[in-house]
């Protein structure tokens, strides 16, 4: 059980409640008898929080300005989930691209579970989307309003009435701004300006996307808050797996600060260095006791660490006993940065990563795949010749729109149908299905009634794409 919570109990006096007490700690959000624990952490202006905070700020303005940004005349980022279009660095992703896009996936997963292993939770204290706008954007409002002092980070005051509706409506504001921002990564800044200077009844379904958005968003850093990362994200879940004890994490050093005592410490004392003024646990976003060990719970904010760093500098004893760190570190072992995970997950990386390059250095301007037409797959019209019926599901991977010309390259003889498209205009991006019919002399099929046969397809710029097809007919 947390040792904080069992001091906290051993002095309550005998309940006559019928509520059952959790047998031991449960969720640092949660009391024991399952209500809602609010947590309001003090802030410790040390060197780590001024450099996060830097980076807090740069990402703010980065993740708003990234939509903006283009390349090549397309978006730098654009998630078209409804038009099926992924755009990354300005190179647009089709649902056909499949390989590519599981290799994209791969490389990022990879990439992830590198980085935790080398770094641990980096990512969750110092650049994830909900820590930065919780930590340094929303309780900097809080703490406006509430005040910061008390034990524990608790408000000085509440907020009702009046202040408590100003408060409610600079989250709004600023959630509607997140929701737009963030919506702008599907849609595109254009659509998004569009919807923006149009009346909702124009675009109803937009709209409610849009005030959706604002509203979980609301719910999240209005009553949710830290539970998004003990609850709701899976990163924390799988850190124990992704993690190995050469990761850096946040950590207490309990050979040296235990066994923990208050007060000055004199001349042949024992006691630790931990001076056990609970700053490391007030300070906490996710309300965790660092000293107990590494958990789940902890997003590596190192708020604990600057708030400990400033006790030692109190009390005149070397920082750092709560300090970035690794589990075999803590433990007096070297560290090693030649281990299994540090050398497979850069080898799968480049693999990946050569292959994605190779991939995408051959893709096409245009896609051509040729499937047989509905119904019959062949047919005879006129005496002496018959019709195969295809279809060629022509994709424009550019951004600009472009004429197609099909034609039929083998056998010599064979010859595109009356009612086939020779050619075809095509937007940017857009996918059109075109009926083919090709008509081959019952004569050039053999006697088991088929032949095999090849289509060209040409763009307007000079690119071709050459299908090979197979001609049936009656088996004579
Ligand atoms: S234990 Fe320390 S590093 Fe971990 S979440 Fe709490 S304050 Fe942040
Ligand atoms: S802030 Fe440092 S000294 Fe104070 S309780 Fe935490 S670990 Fe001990």
């Amino acid at each position: 059980m947390n040792a904080s919570r069992e001091v906290e109990r051993a002095g309550e006096p005998p309940s006559d409640s019928t509520l059952l007490d959790a047998p031991e700690h449960v969720l640092s959000t949660l009391e024991n008898d399952g209500s809602r624990r609010w947590l309001y952490p003090r802030l410790a202006k040390g060197a780590l929080w001024q450099r996060r905070r830097a980076l807090a700020w740069f990402l703010i303005v980065f993740f708003i300005v990234l939509p903006h940004l283009r390349m090549n005349g397309r978006p730098f980022v654009l998630l078209d989930i409804a038009s099926r279009k992924f755009v990354f660095f300005g190179h647009t992703f089709l649902p056909t691209d499949t390989f590519l896009l599981t290799l994209l996936v791969i490389g990022i997963l990879v990439t992830v579970v590198l980085a935790t292993a080398l770094a641990g939770r980096v990512w969750c204290g110092w650049a994830c989307p909900q820590t930065v706008y919780m930590e340094f954007l929303f309780r900097p409002i809080d703490r406006l309003f509430e005040g910061t002092g008390g034990k524990g980070g608790k408000p000085k005051r509440k907020t009702a009435g009046l202040m408590g509706g100003v408060r409610f409506a600079i989250y709004f504001v600023l959630c509607l701004l997140l929701a737009h921002t963030f919506l702008a990564y599907f849609v595109g800044t254009d659509q998004l300006a569009v919807w923006i200077r149009s009346s909702p009844l124009e675009h109803p379904t937009a709209f409610l996307v849009m005030g959706g958005t604002t509203a979980l968003m609301l719910f999240d850093f209005l009553f949710f808050r830290e539970q998004m990362c003990l609850i709701a994200c899976p990163y924390g879940r799988f850190q124990s797996v992704m993690l190995d004890r050469q990761s850096l994490i946040v950590a207490y050093d309990p050979k040296r600060g235990e066994p923990r005592q208050k007060g000055k410490r004199t001349e042949g004392d024992t006691a630790g260095n931990c001076v056990d003024c609970n700053q490391c646990v007030v300070v906490c976003p996710t309300g965790i006791d660092i000293r107990n060990g590494l958990q789940l719970e902890c997003i590596n904010c190192t708020q604990c660490i600057d708030a400990c760093n400033r006790v030692m500098d109190r009390v005149g004893t070397p920082r750092g006993l709560i300090r970035y760190s690794s589990q075999d570190s803590l433990d007096g072992k070297p560290p090693k940065l030649l281990r299994a995970r540090t050398v497979a997950y850069p080898a799968l990386l480049l693999v990946v990563g050569l292959a994605f390059i190779g991939v995408l250095a051959t893709k096409y301007a245009f896609d051509a795949r040729l499937t047989r037409g509905r119904g019959n797959p062949f047919q005879q019209i006129t005496p002496g010749i018959i019709t195969n019926n295809f279809q060629i599901r022509l994709t424009n991977r550019t951004e600009t729109p472009h004429t197609y010309t099909i034609e039929v390259m083998e056998p010599a003889d064979a010859r595109l149908g009356r009612s086939s498209s020779e050619t075809v205009h095509l937007q940017g991006n857009e996918t059109m299905l075109v009926p083919v019919l090709v008509n081959v002399p019952v004569s050039r099929l053999g006697p088991r009634g088929q032949t095999a046969g090849r289509l060209k397809v040409r763009d307007d710029i000079g690119n071709e794409r050459e299908v090979t097809m197979r001609l049936l007919g009656p088996r004579t």
